[in-house]
């Protein structure tokens, strides 16, 4: 079957609206070309064609693209801070059994999303995420990307 891809119709039609309503109030072509040229970047790094890799960003936007689309969100996967594992097992066999660094109490979370310390439910997903203490994973099996608290294998 052949995939259909919509996600980039759908974002280039968002940014039509915009424009159409509130015209030279953002810049909207800016974050149009930048999240072309971050997929291609993404692309170029994963061998994963960017047309699919903004189709699945697409898919799990729920905001606004004009905040959805920064560098927190779709990071450069050079920097130094991103991972990049093929699949989800690999993912877990590199992080084993050790747990995470919660960046709030600095205790040893067993989940890379909330902390399992007692008396802290930090979130890497709050507003605040990982107070850039955290890591960016992608794993391109399922092309998502995410931050997560440190795993402790990964300090040395
Ligand atoms: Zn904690």
């Amino acid at each position: 079957m052949k995939i259909e891809l919509k996600g980039f119709e759908r974002l280039q039609a968002a940014v039509k609206s915009d424009e159409e309503k509130e015209p030279n109030f953002y810049d909207y072509q800016d974050k149009l070309a930048w999240v072309v040229d971050r997929a291609k970047h993404y692309q170029e790094k994963t061998g994963i064609p960017y047309l699919e890799i903004i189709e699945k960003w697409e898919e799990n936007r729920d905001y606004w693209y004009m905040n959805y689309y920064q560098d927190a969100n779709q990071p450069l996967l050079t920097d130094e801070n991103v991972c990049v594992f093929d699949t989800v097992d690999d993912f877990k066999k590199a992080v084993g059994q050790d747990g995470f660094y919660c960046p709030k109490c600095e205790g040893i979370s067993k989940k890379p999303y909330e902390c399992t310390c007692e008396k802290c439910d930090w979130k890497s997903y709050g507003l605040f995420r990982t107070m850039g203490k955290g890591v960016y994973i992608f794993i391109k099996s399922t092309m998502l990307g995410n931050e997560i608290f440190e795993p402790v294998k990964f300090r040395r």
